[in-house]
């Protein structure tokens, strides 16, 4: 299996290049927030819990993102590999995620980290804001919490999956394509 971690700050690009990756490689992707904010429009009591964090630009908690995950994980058992988009985003979601493919007898094959300086995140999130009707991308203090709640308790993740020598740094500015193409180059060398 090619599982994927594909990590970065709000705004670097995960959305993006993992709608290419999957055709690429014919994977599936788990991107957290896209199913946090699918609850949120089924308006399920996952979706009202998740929105009361997202608001704000706080977490949701890891246990409900670790069980909810799992949840999607299982839902496809014939899978040839995952993109784990916007997951883990703690250390214990890392911890966790680990723990949970093993038990399948699987693991994280790598970790591709998008790398873009917060300005540009800030211009690129408030652009997006104008037309994605995403409520977290409307106020700059929102945005700016998201961005403080990353540099503070997602960057660690790194060194996690650094101390497995799975962790790939990738230039995240420049044409969407010539970003596909580092990310391909990247997976490709696993081979
Ligand atoms: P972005 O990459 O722009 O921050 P996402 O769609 O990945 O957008 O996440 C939006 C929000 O969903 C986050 O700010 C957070 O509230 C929640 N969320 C997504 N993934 C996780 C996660 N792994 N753990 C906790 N909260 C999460």
């Amino acid at each position: 299996m090619l599982n994927i971690v594909l990590f970065g700050p709000p705004g670097a690009g995960k959305g993006t290049q993992s709608e290419r990756l999957i055709q690429k490689y014919g994977l599936v992707h788990l991107s957290t927030g896209d199913i946090f904010r699918a609850n949120i429009k089924g308006e399920t009591e996952l979706g009202k819990l998740a929105k009361s964090y997202m608001d704000q630009g706080a977490l949701v908690p890891d246990e409900v993102t670790i069980n909810m995950l799992r949840s999607e994980v299982l839902k496809h058992p014939e899978a040839n590999g995952f993109i784990f988009d916007g997951f883990p985003r703690t250390n214990a979601q890392a911890v966790a995620l680990d723990a949970f493919l093993s038990e399948l007898n699987t693991t994280i094959s790598i970790m591709l980290a998008l790398e873009v300086e917060e300005a540009e995140l800030r211009t690129r999130l408030l652009l997006r804001g104008q037309n994605s009707g995403r409520p977290d991308d409307v106020n700059p203090e929102i945005i700016q919490k998201r961005i403080d709640v990353y540099n503070n308790e997602t960057k660690p993740v790194k060194d996690f999956y650094q101390g497995q020598n799975k962790f790939v740094s990738i230039n995240g500015i420049g044409e969407i394509d010539e970003i596909s193409t580092r990310l391909y180059q990247a997976i490709d060398a696993l081979k």
